[in-house]
């Protein structure tokens, strides 16, 4: 719809994404970004390069959003990639039942695990969602044997205070993974946002200095954890 002062408004209300302003916008400001496909699809696509993942030692990543929302298809596309020997990794929160993430880690060779914080508060501060079963999966991953590499986005005023940091530290060392990344907040999202029309609720957050990553680093690794900056 057209505003008073000409600008134009998209009411996400009636759009059925169709596609037909992407080909007719002049500035090329319309995109649609991602589109269905089978999982024939998918995997014909893996397979063009099929060539630059053996040779690099790369691999399929199921990344988000949350890929275990849509856990038969993931299953299926990671046990097909198994099948021609590509490397699987999931990467995920972790907020899925147990069995689901079970079923899924038959066909999983690495898991990537974010986790926001030890605090239920906090955690629901940040997620709005509670992190008991967050950290329960966490525990079974580790016992699992399937090989994890742990996540933590660091959000400053949020979850990087050294008690929080002292928690998470706790917790990471009692499991066994493969290492430790720390993902410290920037703001190169935002922009994201505004265009999806949606509510940017970190706005009044800056990025991280390098001397505060410097700082965060430091404080992880007198706790005994060598975090690696992602
Ligand atoms: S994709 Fe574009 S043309 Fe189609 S309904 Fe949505 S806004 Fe209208």
């Amino acid at each position: 719809m057209q505003l008073p002062d000409g600008s134009i408004r998209l009411n996400r209300e009636l759009c059925c994404n169709c596609g037909e302003c992407v080909a007719v916008c002049p500035s090329g400001a319309r995109v649609i970004s991602g589109k269905t496909m089978s999982l024939g699809e998918v995997m014909e696509a893996i397979r063009k390069d099929e060539m630059f993942y053996r040779n690099s030692g790369g691999g399929l990543t199921a990344s988000g959003g949350e890929p275990t929302q849509q856990p038969e298809f993931l299953k299926q596309l990671f046990r097909a990639c198994r099948n021609y020997g590509i490397h699987t990794t999931l990467d995920t929160s972790g907020y899925v039942p147990w069995p689901v993430l079970k079923d899924i880690l038959k066909h999983v060779n690495l898991v990537y695990y974010d986790l926001k914080d030890l605090n239920p508060q906090i955690h629901w501060r940040l997620t709005g969602v509670d992190n008991y079963l967050i950290l329960d999966n966490a525990k079974r991953i580790s016992q699992s044997g399937v090989p994890m590499v742990i996540r933590l986005p660091m959000i400053p005023g949020y979850n990087d205070s050294t008690e929080n940091i002292k928690e998470v530290a706790s917790f990471v060392t009692s499991l066994k993974v493969e290492k430790v990344d720390i993902l410290p907040f920037h703001t190169l999202g935002r922009k994201k946002y505004d265009h999806l029309g949606m509510a940017y609720h970190l706005g009044d957050l800056k990025s991280y200095t390098e001397e505060e990553v410097a700082r965060l680093v430091k404080t992880f690794g007198d706790l005994g954890l060598k975090v690696n900056i992602a």
